[in-house]
């Protein structure tokens, strides 16, 4: 299968200086690049910025910053994959002015304005032809199962994966996770806690053995 993942986190950026971002690592979706690479696919990573080595065997690295840039690269590349894996915790909104010089402090609060960046998902979503399966990630804090069939159904995804943040043993920046997949038919399946590499394995077997929206 033709495999296209977007991972890591974006970076919006205020001034020539500071930039706004997230916590995400990319191990998540690192792995889930080197799990599709172990199992024979043809894969391409789309990279936010991550302190991680990129992984050996890809087809293609694309490394981007913003999410403007990551919604362009995934765009371009959608229409080829067989399957797509949203993993990256992309900036839900950029600062809506770009300073060319570096802002200068004052003494009183600052007020910064904030526009929406892209929904990547939800494009890919739109573009979506029925051969092809598109799976997202939900990182909450809580009531995941509510928010994540709730994303699994605006974006028209075949499957979410779902996990908590902020406990210890998941989440950002942590070698392990613990997840629930949600699928579009209605089955969930709790995949337990562990390590990223094996759950990727795990999930990776799932979504290339398993069913696309148009069987239900
Ligand atoms: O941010 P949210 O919780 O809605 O993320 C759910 C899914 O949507 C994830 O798979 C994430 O990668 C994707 N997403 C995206 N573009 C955004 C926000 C989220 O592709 N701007």
């Amino acid at each position: 299968m033709r495999v296209l993942i977007d991972a890591g986190p974006t970076r919006e950026s205020l001034d020539p200086v500071r930039f706004i971002t997230n916590h995400s690592t990319g191990k998540m979706g690192y792995a889930l690049a080197s799990a599709a690479v172990r199992a024979g696919h043809e894969v391409t990573l789309v990279s936010g910025p991550v302190a991680l080595q990129e992984p050996e065997g890809l087809a293609e690295f694309v490394p981007v910053v913003t999410a403007a840039e990551m919604a362009q690269a995934m765009k371009e590349r959608f229409p080829k994959a067989d399957l797509t894996i949203l993993c990256a915790a992309v900036a839900d909104y950029r600062p809506k002015v770009y300073s060319e010089v570096k802002r200068k402090k004052s003494q009183g609060p600052l007020i910064l304005e904030l526009e929406r960046t892209e929904d990547i998902a939800l494009s890919l979503g739109q573009m979506k032809k029925e051969d092809q399966i598109l799976v997202g990630f939900a990182a909450e804090t809580d009531q995941l199962e509510r928010y994540a069939l709730e994303k699994l159904r605006a974006k028209n995804l075949d499957w979410i994966a779902a996990n908590l943040v902020g406990v210890p043993g998941s989440g950002f920046g942590s070698d392990t996770n613990s997840i629930t997949l949600y699928c579009a038919d209605g089955s969930k399946t709790d995949l337990g806690s562990g390590l990223k590499t094996a759950l990727a394995d795990d999930l990776i077997h799932t979504f290339s053995t398993g069913k696309k929206r148009s069987d239900f």
